[in-house]
């Protein structure tokens, strides 16, 4: 055996789920991660698969083969504690940064999309992205605190007040995480295409919900981000009222850009969450209800992303379990 090959006997390797081709993942053993300076190696114990992964391998552009994403999770650290992580990793010295907006840095990397993520059995992250859990809170759970966290920096761009008429388009993982942050401050109806989706909202706490929402409402969040719901929106919002653009799906914007003028309507994109709103998403996790997930062990991870991008609508959120 020469040197080389004692070497390479030596690194251990591990099970991850590679995205490696345009809408195509495949089960492979690579390297095990080795933590850089200022990282920590985290066991992973729960990941979410995102719409915009599911997105991101049809279209590729933004997420780059080969590549191992997972950017929701959670897991524990080699000294046991038990941890989230915030996957958006900024310079952390820029106007923005120094601003709290490290969301809006230049320069930021996102765990799963920049760099390895969680579909594996472990991950190098930063030491700084790293937020312990309290005991009582599960890991399946934990890993619902990310899209949780898109949710809380949503409806604090919206600012609703107290009793305020709050509608949200879409009832996927991120329209039904901003339902549970909205109603806080009121009524919240939902629309959806799918009927089983709006059962979800409903035994969410959702007060109306309907495939076409109608009336009018001072807060409107688009968890889709296509053209119609860009323009319903801004239809149903009252006059001098707030739409949140969270959703990601089409670049086309198709609404009337005049009844923004004549109606001061206010249209605001939201973005991943400040780190404070990823704190928050913390705290809130243990008094909201996130038990709507489908698990399923990462061996299964190629039969998932088939599924899902097959079309198959009864999972909402599938968590993946090393
Ligand atoms: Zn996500
Ligand atoms: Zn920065």
């Amino acid at each position: 055996m020469t040197a080389a090959t004692a070497n390479a006997a030596a690194v251990e390797t591990m099970t991850a789920l590679v995205f490696t081709a345009p809408s195509t993942v495949e089960l492979q053993q690579v390297p095990v991660p080795v933590a850089g300076p200022d990282e920590v190696i985290v066991e992973v114990a729960a990941s979410g698969i995102c719409g915009s992964e599911l997105h991101g391998i049809r279209h590729v552009g933004f997420r780059k083969p080969p590549l191992v994403m997972g950017h929701e999770f959670a897991g524990t650290t080699p000294d046991g504690r038990r941890v989230t992580v915030n996957p958006l990793i900024s310079c952390g010295a820029c106007d923005a940064c120094g601003r709290g907006e490290n969301h809006l840095c230049r320069s930021r990397e996102i765990l799963g999309i920049h760099r390895p993520g969680a579909f594996a059995q472990r991950v190098a992250v930063p030491v700084s992205a790293i937020r312990e859990l309290p005991e009582s809170m599960d890991l399946t759970t934990a890993a619902m605190i990310e899209p949780l966290a898109n949710a809380v920096h949503a409806v604090r761009l919206a600012d609703p007040r107290p009793g305020a008429r709050i509608a949200v388009l879409g009832a996927g993982t991120i329209g039904l995480v901003t339902l549970l942050v909205a109603q806080q401050y009121g009524e919240v109806s939902v629309s959806d295409l799918a009927e089983e989706r709006l059962a979800t909202a409903r035994a969410l706490g959702a007060s109306h919900t309907a495939t076409r929402l109608s009336g009018e409402f001072d807060v409107v969040i688009d968890a889709v981000g296509a053209a119609p719901t860009h323009a319903a929106s801004i239809d149903l919002l009252r006059p001098g009222g707030t739409a949140v653009w969270i959703g990601l799906l089409s670049s086309e914007a198709g609404f009337d850009g005049q009844e923004i003028v004549r109606s001061e309507k206010r249209v605001i994109g939201s973005y991943c969450y400040r780190p404070s709103d990823f704190d928050r998403a913390v705290e809130l996790a243990g008094s909201v209800q996130l038990d709507w997930t489908t698990s399923f062990s990462l061996d299964q991870g190629v039969e998932v992303f088939e599924d899902l991008l097959g079309g198959r609508h009864d999972v909402i959120k599938a968590v993946l379990h090393p």
